[in-house]
């Protein structure tokens, strides 16, 4: 007989799931695994909305399966470890980003990149190590291997620090690794959002030169006097575009939907980086010719490793960095997704699991 998600594990669980391509949100019982020797549960307290969570539960993507219970910068305090648990006591405030399991054997293992395993599974609507389905943050308990938990330092807020787990570390790690996280580098970063806010922060924090460059001039006095940009490029403004044309040294571009990137190539100096992280669901053309004439790149990168994460969180705990956002109830999470599809949203909406899931249930 097939288990039923309300059957498959011991221990009850409630949260909130879409059940169709409408992405509509409504109540759902389910189930998580016992803790097993090197689990950690906790009682999530807090969980942002990505832009990510919004994409799956209208199957965007066309790689999910529904029932989804989406979230994935989900942070609450520990309630459970395993025996064999090492760095992790009750009463901790953790968190879980994007990814839940990888199999801690292959290259990429090897070197703290699980989310580039062949094997990784990630926090919601993926099939985990026992075959059955993940389900995120928009719920009222978790349970995850330790390797996957992320320790939050004393000063660092879980509301506000929440969004970090995906949006943060999701510019963190490429900023990093592209040699862009360094002083003086001119850096751009494209789309305002949830991950370009963050975005700015960290770059400010590395000592770079920071561009935002936006479709939506009424982000700019934020921009600017809030995050620490120090100038800001409307992107529809062809004039403003054609005099910046050739003085980056890297792009980041956080664009959730299908754009032109032959603008933003023509911004970077010869040998500059144009990188990819927003997701849009169909292909973007990549123009070649502007790309030989100086040897500029064009890369992906995906979140972040776990050790990179917990560095990430560390980092802007000591930076004082946290995501601007707006609190909302568990019952005003359909709203919250139709305003974030209308990029109505400054700049990221973290739901107060902790107060408002319970009485939502039916
Ligand atoms: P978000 O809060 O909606 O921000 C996206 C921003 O893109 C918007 O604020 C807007 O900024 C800009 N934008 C939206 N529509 C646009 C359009 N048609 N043309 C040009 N610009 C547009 O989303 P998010 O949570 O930051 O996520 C951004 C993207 O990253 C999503 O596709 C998400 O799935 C993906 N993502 C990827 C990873 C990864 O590991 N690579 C991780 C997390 C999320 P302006 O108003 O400033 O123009
Ligand atoms: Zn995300």
């Amino acid at each position: 007989m097939v288990k039923t998600p309300e059957q498959e594990h011991p221990v009850e669980a409630f949260g909130w799931a879409a059940r169709d391509t409408t992405g509509h949100l409504s109540p759902f019982n389910f189930s998580r695994r016992a803790t097993g020797d090197e689990d950690v549960r906790f009682k999530v307290l807090y969980c942002g909305i990505c832009h990510t969570d919004l994409s799956s539960i209208k199957n965007e993507w066309g790689i999910c399966t529904y029932p989804i219970v989406p979230g994935h910068e989900l942070v609450g305090e520990v309630t459970e470890v395993g025996s064999m648990v090492k760095k992790t006591n009750v009463g901790d405030r953790v968190g879980v980003g994007a990814v839940v399991g990888a199999c801690h054997d292959c290259d990429n293992c090897n070197n703290d990149l699980e989310i580039y395993c062949p094997k990784m599974v990630l926090t919601y609507s993926s099939i985990y190590h026992d075959g059955t389905v993940t389900y995120g943050g928009y719920s009222d308990t978790m349970v995850a291997n330790e390797r996957y938990i992320v320790h939050f330092p004393d000063n660092m807020p879980l509301d506000g620090g929440a969004p970090l787990l995906c949006a943060g570390i999701t510019m963190y790690s490429p900023l990093k690794y592209f040699g862009l996280a360094e002083p003086g580098k001119h850096i751009g970063i494209v789309g305002l959002g949830g991950l370009g806010h963050v975005g700015v922060k960290f770059a400010k924090a590395f000592g770079a030169k920071v561009t935002v460059i936006s479709t939506s001039p009424s982000k700019k006095d934020e921009a600017l006097k809030q995050f620490g940009a120090d100038s800001f490029l409307v992107s529809r403004d062809h004039d403003q575009m054609q005099a910046a044309m050739g003085t980056f040294d890297g792009i980041i571009d956080t664009v959730s939907a299908v754009h032109a990137i032959s603008p933003l190539i023509d911004l970077l100096k010869s040998h500059g980086k144009l990188i990819m992280v927003g997701a849009p669901d169909k292909p973007l053309e990549l123009p070649v010719y502007p790309l030989l004439m100086g040897r500029k790149l064009v890369a992906g990168s995906a979140i972040g490793g776990m050790k990179e994460t917990q560095e990430m969180i560390d980092f802007a705990a000591k930076h004082n960095i946290t995501a601007e956002i707006e609190v909302v109830s568990m019952d005003y999470v359909n709203t919250a997704m139709k305003r974030l599809a209308k990029n109505d949203v400054r700049y990221r909406f973290v739901i107060d699991v902790g107060n408002t899931l319970a009485a939502t249930r039916p």
